[in-house]
Parts: structure tokens; C-alpha cells; sequence
């Protein structure tokens, strides 16, 4: 996959459009109840560097302050959840269904398994994490 692929994506009214560049992480799925109930089930999303996405429309997103150290980015029209940004990283994790098909994109693993929704399982074979993995840092 080149350096330079461009990707597009938009929330469901296209309030908000967004482009990343580069390659991205693998797509990361989060089972904690914040991810469950801001999505009504689980939070998939890949990460990219600041200085690797641009966003237009960036006034029409509504940032939720989850936690002392994360924010949740949604659009304030549609409700589509778009974003997950940690206050000092350098990076913003970008929903995966947020994408212009096709992504590109591939799903690796299961965080916060521990506290997934009652109402599915997951069967897709991927490895599962109680909690967090290694170097991810989560919604919590
Ligand atoms: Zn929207
Ligand atoms: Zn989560």
C-alpha cells in the first residue's frame, strides 16, 4: 500500500467529510459500554497521525468529553460517530465505518471484552482482549 493512498469519508449527512493519508492501523474493535452505548453496540475504528487527516465541516461535529483524558466526536446533525481523540496524542482515531467503501481496511482484534454488550458474540475468529492490548490506548 503506497504512502501516499488517500481515503475519504463522511457522516451520514455529510456535514462532516474528512481525508486521511498513508496507510492506516488495522481496525480495532472496542467493546466498552461508552463505545456500546455512543454506537448501540461496538466501536470499530483505525487510527491516523493529525497531521494525516483533514476534516471539513469541522464546526458540525459535537466533541463529548468522555473522560479526563479522550473526546468523542460526532456529528451534530446526523449523530454519526466519526472520532475518538486523546488529549495529548498526536493522533485521532477515525470510526471505520466513517469510510468510503472500498476501505481497504481490515478488522484484527477485540479490546474490552470484558464489558461487551449481553446480546452478541463474537464469532469472527479474531483474538479477544479482556481489556486494552498492548500500545492501544482506549476509551475508558
Ligand atoms: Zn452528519
Ligand atoms: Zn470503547
Amino acid at each position: 500500500m503506497p504512502d501516499d493512498q488517500i481515503r475519504t469519508g463522511r457522516c451520514n449527512c455529510g456535514a462532516v467529510t474528512f481525508r486521511t493519508r498513508g496507510e492506516l492501523r488495522e481496525i480495532v474493535a472496542c467493546h466498552c459500554s461508552q463505545c456500546r452505548r455512543q454506537t448501540g453496540l461496538y466501536y470499530a475504528a483505525t487510527n491516523v497521525g493529525d497531521e494525516n487527516i483533514e476534516i471539513e465541516g469541522a464546526e458540525n461535529i459535537t466533541w463529548y468529553h468522555a473522560s479526563d483524558f479522550a473526546r468523542r466526536g460526532f456529528c451534530a446533525t446526523c449523530g454519526s460517530a466519526l472520532f475518538w481523540k486523546h488529549q495529548s496524542d498526536p493522533f485521532i482515531s477515525v470510526l471505520a465505518g466513517a469510510f468510503d467503501e472500498p476501505s481497504g481496511l481490515t478488522m484484527t482484534k477485540h479490546i474490552f471484552c470484558a464489558d461487551k454488550g449481553d446480546f452478541y458474540e463474537i464469532g469472527d475468529g479474531l483474538p479477544q482482549y479482556a481489556k486494552g492490548s498492548a500500545g492501544l490506548l482506549v476509551a475508558e
